[in-house]
């Protein structure tokens, strides 16, 4: 998907900007629908007759075609990078460095892209560039939306709406990009009209691609909110809209959509085909997210169905991808948030810098004075000294931080699922080569959903953090790890132990859990969960394998009753 995006928002970013030249008009006019013309235009073009002004049009133009004719980012980028730094201030260098922060964020240089948008920003606020703003204010959007900073990105979405140079063009984007953050966002101030509107307004562009992305968009909307008798209403307009596309990662999110509402309909035969279609639809595992839940999907159909080795195997892959998924999740946002970090460092070293000449003015200043005071000197420099530790030790905290951030639950102090997982792959190291066993408890709260719809969001949290506290006055001291493995459920590891104890250990568990009481609250209710356990012996020291394992233990809990302990036992489940 985001290659297309790029090309269609390089594409609008040439659009806007109208030469003198008829031969550069023509040239621009058919940029996307014929490069190769286009090109062929600029050829036959004399660009030494051109004015100087018209001649950094006619570059600009020649590097955005280069982009789709030669394919070689890394080579664009270079010409990009060198253009702008021979162009003077002018609308065609915001253009310009819009299509290079495109193509920089889309190859992950995120501490270029990241000084890019404050370059991009202060030529905008230096210059006139009225006709060409609109078209930063899109590359702008679709950046912050790809690196998950959600109001950065509304806020442009809002700046384009409220601009009188923007097209419909620009308003689709934007339109789209702000339905589709606020549904995560803030799904509450979001309706179904907010993704009608988009699509009404890329049709008339008309701009296909956007009308299947929101069309897409609106069918997870529905699906998110359980409204899947309206999502059924409009499934077959959309799936029009989606094949027209042909774009694997709209085919095989649509597929997963028909998938969910056949679980829904509990018609898992039909669902199971269409998760199998999602797996095939994308052969290659580009699209992660569509394809781990299919699996999840096709792993409790399994296991309903009481074919629990195939619900392993199935639940095996899902839990891969996930952990995959995951991982590549992490090593994105950390990379972006050390980019973002680089760049106010270097900030605050300028700053350094500045006051460190500030120091030598003066210090210049009274030697011309003949003010000889050498202690004087001595405390400035003494000055700049603490200056420059003060600062290397905020790096330092700074960087604690970001290591603490990326993992800890932030609700409930404990460590989060990446953590977790670190740990008991260590566990589980050491205990293979000793050949001790260990085991691994999950617990998921019962009906957990039915206590923030009935007390609250907030309650819910403070339930969490109770259960959280606690298991942490059992297990604390035992050489055991507690994780927060997703939502309501959590996972304890336990070195050298194996099920029957970790069975009795569950069940202290469980009771504690229940005896939570919720006076404070103001309500009263029952705290209850399921557990699921697995060890070393009958599932292996793969960690994969274990969690799977234990997976499909706690389904069982859930099955018969919750509330209540499973262990997994090879191939059976003992309840
Ligand atoms: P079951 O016992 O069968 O597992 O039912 P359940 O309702 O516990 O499970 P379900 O997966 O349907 O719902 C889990 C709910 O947990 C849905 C989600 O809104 C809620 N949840 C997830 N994370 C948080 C959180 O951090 N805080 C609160 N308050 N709720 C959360
Ligand atoms: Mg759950
Ligand atoms: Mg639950």
């Amino acid at each position: 998907m985001r290659i297309f995006l790029l090309l269609i928002f390089l594409s609008i970013a040439i659009s806007a900007y109208a030469d003198t030249s008829a031969m550069l008009e023509e040239a621009d006019s058919l940029r996307l629908a014929d490069p190769k013309k286009a090109k062929q235009i600029l050829d036959d073009l004399d660009r030494e007759s051109l004015s100087a002004e018209e001649q950094y049009t006619y570059d600009y133009i020649t590097i955005y075609l280069s982009t789709i004719l030669e394919q070689n980012l890394g080579k664009t980028v270079k010409r990009y990078e060198a253009f702008i730094k021979r162009i003077p201030d002018s609308p065609t260098k915001v253009r310009a460095m819009t299509s290079l922060l495109a193509l920089s964020a889309y190859k992950g240089h995120w501490r270029r892209s990241f000084t890019l948008v404050s370059e991009l920003t202060s030529l905008m606020n230096r210059i006139d560039a009225y006709e060409v703003e609109p078209d930063a204010y899109n590359g702008l959007l679709l950046f912050y939306n790809e690196v998950e900073q959600p109001d950065m990105a509304i806020s442009y979405a809002q700046k384009i709406f409220s601009h009188p140079a923007a097209t419909s063009y620009h308003q689709c984007i934007a339109l789209t990009e702000q339905a589709s953050n606020l549904a995560i966002s803030e799904p509450a101030e979001v309706s179904e009209d907010d993704f009608y509107d988009a699509i009404e307004l890329c049709s008339a562009v008309p701009l296909t691609y956007y009308v299947a992305l929101n069309y897409n968009n609106l069918l997870n909307f529905l699906i998110d909110k359980q409204a899947y008798t309206e999502a059924s209403l409009i499934i077959s307009e959309a799936t029009e809209r989606i094949e027209i596309i042909d774009f694997k990662y709209l085919t095989a999110s649509l597929l997963l959509i028909k998938a969910k509402l056949k679980v829904a309909a509990d018609e898992p035969e039909l669902a199971k085909q269409y998760a199998l279609q999602v797996l095939e639809a994308d052969v290659d595992k580009e699209y992660r997210e569509s394809l781990i839940t299919a699996y999840s999907i096709l792993a409790n159909i399994a296991a309903e169905q009481q074919q629990y080795q195939q619900a392993y195997e199935y639940e095996k892959k899902h839990r891969e991808l996930s952990v995959s998924l995951y991982n590549q999740k992490v090593s994105k946002s950390l990379a972006i948030q050390e980019a973002r970090f680089d760049l106010q460092a270097k900030e605050s070293q300028i700053d350094l810098l500045d006051k460190k000449n500030q120091l030598l003015t003066t210090e210049s200043k009274l030697v011309k004075e003949q003010i000889s005071s050498m202690l004087l000197v001595i405390g400035l420099a003494l000055l700049l000294v603490i200056m420059l530790l003060f600062w290397s030790y905020r790096n330092r905290k700074i960087q604690k931080r970001l290591h603490y951030l990326a993992s800890t639950d932030h609700l409930t102090g404990i460590s989060n699922r990446g953590n977790f997982s670190e740990k008991s792959k260590t566990i589980l190291q050491s205990a293979g080569k000793s050949e001790s066993s260990v085991a691994l408890i999950f617990i998921d709260l019962d009906h957990f959903k039915s206590i923030n719809d009935a007390y609250g969001h907030q309650v819910g949290d403070w339930v969490l953090i109770q259960v959280v506290n606690s298991l942490n006055t059992i297990i604390s001291g035992r050489g055991m790890q507690i994780g927060r493995i997703g939502g309501e459920e959590f996972g304890i590891i336990l070195p050298d132990t194996g099920s029957i104890a970790a069975k009795d250990f569950a069940e202290h568990c469980r009771e504690i859990i229940q005896k939570i009481d919720t006076f404070d609250t103001g309500s009263h209710f029952q705290v209850t969960a399921s557990f699921g356990i697995a060890d070393t012996d009958s599932a292996g020291y793969n960690l994969d394998n274990l969690f799977s394992a234990a997976d499909l233990a706690l389904y069982q809990s859930k099955k018969y009753g919750r509330n209540r302990v499973s262990c997994y036992e090879g191939d059976n489940i003992d309840l």
